[in-house]
């Protein structure tokens, strides 16, 4: 007779931790009513220096040419509307 071993096997318990990544660059946001310019993960709702709960545009840089992620697209910066 041969004993049927029970499935014992300690299920590695997966462990459902998302990799979360320290952003060191985090984005960019700019401030719709006053322009001020923040850097966060997440724009927050009320904007700092004008104490109002405006609209943050993100204003950060993803091409090389003005400096990589971390830095602020000059050109979103400039307000140019399309
Ligand atoms: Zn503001």
């Amino acid at each position: 007779m041969t004993k049927s071993k029970p499935k014992n096997k300690p299920k590695s318990k997966t462990k459902s931790k998302p990799k979360s990544k320290p952003k060191k660059n985090d984005l960019w946001w700019k401030c719709s009513s006053c322009g001020h310019t923040l850097q966060r993960a997440t724009p927050p709702e009320t904007c700092p220096a004008c104490k109002k709960i405006c609209t943050f545009t993100e204003v950060s840089c993803y091409t090389p040419e003005c400096g990589g992620p971390g830095k602020i697209d000059p050109q979103l910066m400039g307000g140019k509307k399309f």
